[in-house]
């Protein structure tokens, strides 16, 4: 049972149409309220009655992690490659530059602006949990001494830790720099009010009184069960005998996960890619059967890992004095002080010269993207396409895909496809990840049409559209 957020109008107390709604969030108890079903039966009465029962069909949002545009177009995902004329079809999805998709996909607002850029940050005191620092701080003496059984042991214990306690991932971040570093978007409630600090798909939602189902969605940066699982969930919540709620949320993540172990085209990926078409078309065909519509997005894309580079080898020792962060694609640096900065920097510059990447120099790191602000290190080092840092703070073994790269070169792109009755036939090269939510609210008819939207994308006869599960299918 994952987290399901339900809207009561005034706590159901005689509400008015058009007056204020609010929240309860429901999630696993931890709030410590299960909403009896009487009381949602009561809210749907009411809102038929109020008249703010949304004019839409049903829609699925469905993110197919890391699924490259051009992961279409050689059979291995039939369902989606026949039906490319029958919806709307960007060609190519543009991210930002960075790590943080869930923040551009809620938000519509780009990594520049929306100030969520790698996964990690710099933590300042008092950050970390009490418990997470005692544990890290026992185990990093003796982390690098440990077999592989005690230091699966170890991790295993600082992992549920940190998940209970700080709402984060350790992945493989050394235990004695834990409680340096804080998780960002992944640390986020989603669902919560302006979790983004900005307005999200869900605050949009919620405006409108809209239910939606996040339950086969990503949380605080963790999946519940497999593809499969989740798979088998969104055909529930699309056969449900009330109907599926306006909106519902969904995600697979093998593609990413194989993808980095294998690569793009590579026969490993290739087969979890027939693996993931049939699953798309069980969970595309239970929405579209019943009158839903379908919004299938790959969030970015996938490069050929070609060169592993020991960015800490070369570097060695910086002193206490320089934090390092290292992601697979990108290497940051902190110095405590003016004196350490003209000390280590030239260092740092000198040694990683010849190195298969560059500096994201102040008005490079301007035109990339990059937002202000501490996350983005007082230096920071990027790998060219096809180069991976490694050993790195997230990948247990050598990987041979990446992304992480310019979202310029083609292999970081994804694609959209709308289908079913919210959107109109029409193919376009290419759309920012930005503009996913923006074209999920119009054809939610929960808002206006954003910033490089075309109204015709999203058709103008979804209103008159069946309401899912109203027919039997
Ligand atoms: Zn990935």
């Amino acid at each position: 049972m994952g987290r399901q957020l339900l809207i009561l109008p005034n706590g159901g107390q005689g509400a008015r149409p058009g007056f204020i709604f609010f929240g309860v969030l429901a999630d696993e108890g931890r709030r410590g309220f299960e909403p009896e079903a009487s009381v949602v039966l009561e809210f749907r009465e009411k809102r038929d009655r109020m008249g703010t029962s949304p004019n839409n069909t049903p829609l699925l949002l469905l993110v197919l992690d890391a699924c490259r545009f051009d992961y279409l177009g050689q059979g291995d995902l039939p369902w989606v490659e026949e039906r490319l004329d029958e919806g709307f079809y960007a060609e190519k999805v543009k991210p930002s530059f960075g790590f943080c998709e869930i923040a551009e996909l809620l938000t519509g607002v780009e990594t520049r602006e929306n100030g969520f850029f790698c996964q990690m940050g710099p933590a300042e005191p008092g950050e970390t949990s009490f418990l997470l620092k005692v544990l890290a701080g026992v185990t990093a003496p003796i982390e690098g001494r440990m077999g592989e059984w005690g230091r699966e042991l170890c991790r295993s214990v600082l992992r549920r830790v940190a998940r209970r306690m700080d709402h984060r991932e350790i992945y493989e971040i050394p235990a004695g720099l834990l409680g340096r570093f804080r998780a960002t978007e992944g640390a986020l409630d989603y669902q919560a009010p302006f979790a983004f600090g900005r307005e999200s798909l869900f605050d949009l939602a919620r405006a409108k009184g809209l239910e939606w189902d996040a339950s086969a969605f990503v949380a605080f940066n963790r999946v519940a069960g497999s593809d499969r699982d989740r798979a088998d969930r969104l055909c529930e919540i699309a056969q449900r005998a009330e109907g599926a709620p306006a909106l519902t949320l969904g995600y697979f993540g093998d593609l990413d996960r194989v993808g980095h172990i294998y690569g793009p085209g590579s026969p490993g990926l290739r087969a979890q890619l027939k693996k993931t078409a049939r699953l798309v078309e069980e969970v595309g065909e239970a929405f579209l059967r019943r009158g839903g519509s379908v919004l299938l997005v790959g969030d970015h894309g996938m490069l050929k890992v070609d060169e592993h580079l020991d960015l800490l080898e070369l570097l060695g020792d910086l002193g206490r004095k320089t934090r390092i962060f290292v992601d697979s694609t990108l290497c940051r640096f902190w110095f405590e002080d003016k004196a350490t900065q003209e000390g280590v920097e030239p260092r740092i510059r000198e040694v990683l010269w010849p190195a298969p990447g560059f500096f994201l120099e102040e008005g490079l790191a301007r035109e990339m993207g990059v937002p202000d602000g501490k996350d983005r290190g007082d230096l920071a080092f990027a790998a060219n396409p096809g180069v991976v840092f490694y050993p790195d703070y997230f990948n247990r073994k050598k990987v041979l895909g990446m992304h992480g790269y310019s979202p310029e070169i083609p292999g970081q792109k994804g694609f959209c496809l709308g289908l079913g009755p919210a959107f109109a036939k029409r193919r376009v090269p290419e759309i920012r990840l930005v503009d996913v939510p923006k074209i999920a609210a119009q054809a939610l008819g929960a808002g206006q049409v954003g910033d490089g939207v075309a109204e015709t994308w999203v058709s103008p006869l979804y209103s008159e559209a069946a309401v899912l599960g109203e027919e039997g299918g």
